[in-house]
């Protein structure tokens, strides 16, 4: 009722989507995004994000981490910085967020690797308390944690965007994955026009909502199917969004970017083979062909 046909994502389209770069800009001009996430057991998760973000264009990526997983993340980074919050069994408790860690930052990721704990539906409000509309990207266990505080992102003056998977859309809209999958457009449609926020519904044929309008991917395949690589989708549309991009356009540009790279990374190194760090490689290659 209502609803728009949704639109084919296409290069050109992805290509247009993309923020413009100045030749004479300096890191400050390309954004900084800033990334929550990782826990004790998911250590590869935040470093994806925050490294794609970096690969994608931000000027600066800084990690916001639990002090305890701080040796072994840190370890295995080579582009952001790093922050750290007090954390308990290898989680973040709650507490530390401070208006220092938002300083000059132009977008903001929660979520990847996070995993559940306690306090972390009050984390994420602290977190949207000390933000000035700078846009917000919320991936995996964020999603969980503001499942029942969906008003808050709904009446947030910058924009919000949700990178749900079928059960994680399960889980915003109290549904089960075969529910979602069998109405995967309505139901992205309604669910960004009803809370008022943007939406990406990943699986195979990814499908992009806003407030308004909804497109369709018709790339990408099972070689994307492999844990970490929703994290790399998360630090593209953080690149995209912190470098200024409209929030269609920043979803549309990464979710295309993500889908092509896949591809090309199976080319190379098989559809089993492929693994994150190939997909972030061949976007390199992908976004030659569009910049
Ligand atoms: P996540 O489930 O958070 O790890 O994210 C997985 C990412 O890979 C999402 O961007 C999915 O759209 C993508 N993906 C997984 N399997 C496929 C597939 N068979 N075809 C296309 N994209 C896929
Ligand atoms: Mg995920």
């Amino acid at each position: 009722l209502g609803m728009k046909l949704p639109e084919v994502i296409t290069h050109e389209l992805a290509a247009a989507s993309l923020p413009k770069r100045p030749r004479f800009g300096h890191k400050g001009t390309f954004g900084h995004a800033l990334v929550f996430g990782g826990s004790k057991p998911f250590v590869g998760a935040p470093l994806y994000s925050a490294h794609t973000a970096f690969h994608c264009g931000a000027g600066l990526s800084t990690l916001v981490i639990p002090e305890e997983t701080y040796p072994v993340i840190a370890s295995q980074n080579q582009t952001a910085l790093i922050r750290t919050l007090p954390s308990d069994g290898g989680h973040f408790n709650g507490t530390g967020v401070a208006p220092e860690l938002f300083e000059k930052v132009t977008a903001v990721a929660i979520g990847p690797g996070m995993g559940r704990f306690e306090a972390g539906p009050e984390f994420i409000r602290d977190i949207i308390d000390h933000l000035d509309a700078q846009p917000i990207v919320i991936d995996a266990d964020g999603l969980f944690h503001i499942k029942d505080q969906m008003e808050l992102l709904s009446r947030y003056e910058g924009p919000v965007v949700l990178t749900p998977h079928p059960g994680e859309m399960g889980t915003l809209t109290g549904k089960t994955v075969p529910e979602v999958e069998a109405d995967r457009i309505g139901i992205a449609h309604d669910f960004a026009s009803r809370h008022n926020v943007y939406l990406v519904l990943k699986g195979h044929r990814t499908i992009v909502a806003t407030p308004e309008g909804i497109w369709v991917n018709p790339l990408g395949n099972d070689a994307l199917a492999k844990g970490g690589t929703g994290d790399l989708l998360t630090g593209m549309i953080t690149a995209f969004l912190a470098q200024g991009a409209r929030p269609e356009d920043a979803m549309r540009a990464a979710v295309h970017i993500h889908a092509v790279s896949g591809e090309r990374a199976a080319l190379k190194g098989s559809h089993y083979g492929v693994v994150p760090d190939d997909i972030i490689e061949a976007s390199r290659e992908v976004l030659k062909q569009m910049e």
